[in-house]
């Protein structure tokens, strides 16, 4: 198939919830000059990917969601997979974005072209996007982790990702195990339990649990909240404090959060009575240094017969089983990785090529992920990442986040047009000092001292998705551009 060459304004990789945002606020201000393109064949990033049993988010929806666009009707206070996924897709509906989208379009890179002032991103297909702007909405948690474990190829029975469930596959009756035990194994393995023969679930380092207590929101407060839009924004902005009231614990004072750790002791001691089982479980790391999981029907599937909880590592997988590290053979008819994403190395998956023909991908692999704000990168003109590097949160709403940086990135367009410019590209100097600044505060949080490894490390040991401090502090620094900070090139 010839391949064939688009121009707009403004490229936007991905349709989550950073693409579907970007997209609204821009058809809001009147604007069709921008297309979106989505590797897949539906929009919802995260929400459309992991779709495996107990699916659902750990911030509670009313927080979760687009302040812009509010849904006084979430059923839960922590809602499933499908009710965000729909109501991502109501949004598609109502800004009538899908003539914009363009599906089954995997983006690969592009080179910006320093004399015609755009950016030329390609996909797999070998189609070109011809741009002023590029917008990147692919987010960190989207590529699939396979641990590298001896004889993984081998193995002849089912085997998948959370984030790639095979629903045609039956557990009814299998022999499972299950590999890792972060945010998504949690909410799984509760919900599969009924309907294995046995579950093992290859524990290599404990979480911290605390209770979810997850209710229905009842019809009355969804109708007051449908009436009374005041009513609503104070619930929002009540969960939203409740949040960020526990950052400080987070960032050098953990003190702060150790009640948090002991309400999880408290839940696993109530939850786990065997002795050796809540010896397993316990964590040896301060709370917060990975995140903090909730539930309430974990610790009881992993007291139930049918569960063993395996802490001694795996040495090989066999075409029928897994050897554990002590060299026990346990069969099993299916694996469920468990195992997270490609975090800090996932960024480098869309190869750019900025001035002087500088790559972006080699650049962070060498010198670790640097931008601005988590949002732009010297060399990279009218680029610009939503949920970039260092704009992770373990405390409160990355929608938060998004939206701020949504803000700033439609301000900064502006900016170019008023100038009547063609393009702005952030100073060294200023993301230099942004990174200098983060990576101090990092080192006072609970990430790098809460003795700990985690997914927000890069392979050098080096925070690259956390944002240390509170989210107002980021509203802050993003509530106006300091142009100072960018260079201007003529149109
Ligand atoms: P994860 O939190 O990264 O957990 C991965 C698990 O796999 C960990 O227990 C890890 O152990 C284990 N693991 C990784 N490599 C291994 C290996 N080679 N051998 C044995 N175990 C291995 O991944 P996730 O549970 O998919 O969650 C990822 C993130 O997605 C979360 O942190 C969260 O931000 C997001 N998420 C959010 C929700 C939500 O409710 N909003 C739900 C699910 C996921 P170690 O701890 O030892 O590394």
């Amino acid at each position: 198939m010839a391949s064939v060459v688009h121009r707009c304004r403004v490229l936007v990789i991905g349709t989550g919830f950073s693409g579907l945002g970007i997209a609204i606020q821009l058809r809001k201000r009147g604007r069709d000059d921008f297309i979106l393109l989505e590797k897949a064949h539906e929009v919802g990033g995260t929400w459309r990917e992991n779709t495996y049993p107990g699916c659902a988010c750990d911030v509670p929806s009313h927080l979760y969601s687009f302040s812009f666009e509010p849904n006084p009707g979430w059923t839960q206070m922590w809602s499933g997979q499908k009710e965000i996924f729909h109501y991502l897709l109501g949004l598609v509906d109502k800004y009538d974005l899908r003539p914009n989208i363009d599906f089954g379009q995997k983006t690969t890179g592009g080179y910006w072209d320093g004399e015609e002032q755009r950016w030329h991103i390609r996909t797999e297909s070998g189609d070109e996007f011809v741009t002023q702007f590029v917008v990147s909405g692919i987010g960190a948690l989207h590529i699939p982790n396979f641990p590298d474990l001896p004889g993984r190829d081998t193995f002849e029975g089912a085997a998948f990702h959370s984030a790639q469930w095979d629903h045609d596959y039956d557990l009814r009756d299998k022999r499972v195990a299950v590999i890792g035990t972060g945010a998504s194994a949690i909410q799984f393995v509760p919900e599969i339990l009924g309907e294995v023969a046995e579950l093992q679930i290859y524990q290599r380092t404990p979480a911290w649990v605390t209770p979810r207590m997850n209710f229905d929101i009842p019809a009355g407060a969804r109708r007051l909240f449908g009436r009374v839009p005041l009513a609503r924004r104070m619930f929002r902005a009540a969960v939203y404090w409740i949040h960020e009231s526990v950052v400080l614990g987070f960032n050098g004072h953990p003190r702060l959060i150790r009640p948090i750790e002991d309400v999880a002791k408290w839940n696993l001691d109530k939850s786990i009575t065997d002795p050796d089982m809540r010896r397993k479980l316990t964590p040896s790391y301060s709370i917060g240094c990975k995140r903090i999981l909730g539930s309430d029907d974990y610790y009881p599937a992993l007291n139930s017969p049918k569960t063993q909880v395996i802490t001694e590592g795996i040495a090989e997988i066999r075409p029928d089983g897994i050897i554990a590290g002590d060299g026990t053979e346990r069969e099993v008819d299916a694996i469920i990785y468990a195992t997270g994403f490609h975090v800090t190395d996932g960024f480098e998956s869309i190869d750019f090529t900025g001035i002087d023909g500088r790559h972006l991908a080699g650049e962070w692999a060498e010198d670790g992920i640097q931008t601005h704000l988590g949002i732009t990168v010297a060399g990279y003109p009218n680029a610009f990442f939503l949920l970039g590097p260092n704009t992770g949160l373990g405390h409160n709403s990355v929608v938060f986040m998004i939206e701020s940086q949504i803000r700033y990135v439609l301000e900064l367009m502006d900016e170019i047009d008023r100038r009547g410019a063609a393009s702005a590209v952030v100073r060294p100097s200023a993301q230099h000092e942004f990174n200098s600044e983060i990576q101090r505060r990092l080192a006072r949080g609970v990430w790098s001292n809460g003795g700990c490894v985690s997914w927000y490390l890069d392979s050098s040991g080096v925070n690259r998705t956390i944002w240390p401090g509170s989210t107002v502090r980021y509203w802050r620094a993003t509530r106006s551009v300091d142009l100072g900070d960018f260079e201007f090139s003529p149109g």
